[in-house]
């Protein structure tokens, strides 16, 4: 968006001639066009921040997996609430897949699933990475 100078419409930059000096527009029209794009940028900004902040989420959950798995084992049963302390959040998944009756969740190619007595189970499953 350019940057426009006083007495001239911020929307065509046409010169103003008269009216209060505080108008910005030249006609209605340029007026509504400039606030529905304004509205449109405004849209966009939000949703990016939205997705900038499921990145983090993501990424956060990840680092989690690797650090609460560091030997990247399969089978290994950790406390739920001990991952949910450290700031993990079970919503946020790049992919599931059922195994057996049961849904395993990954961020990327490392994953869990639910268990009994506030226990997960952690995978490691290269496959993810690559489907
Ligand atoms: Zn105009």
């Amino acid at each position: 968006m350019p940057i426009f100078d006083a007495g001239h419409c911020h929307y065509c930059n046409r010169e103003l001639f008269g009216g209060r000096s505080d108008k910005r527009f030249c006609s209605d029209i340029c007026r509504n066009a400039f606030n529905r794009e304004r509205r449109k940028d405004e849209a966009r900004l939000f949703g990016e921040d939205v997705r900038e902040q499921i990145l983090k989420t993501i990424k956060k959950n990840y680092a989690l997996l690797l650090k609460f798995n560091p030997m990247g084992e399969s089978f290994r049963i950790v406390d739920r609430q001990a991952i949910y302390l450290k700031g993990f959040n079970f919503r946020y998944f790049t992919s599931c897949k059922k195994v057996d009756n049961d849904l395993i969740y990954f961020c990327f190619d490392y994953g869990w699933r639910d268990l009994e007595y506030g226990l997960i189970e952690l995978f490691v499953d290269e496959d993810q990475l690559m489907k």
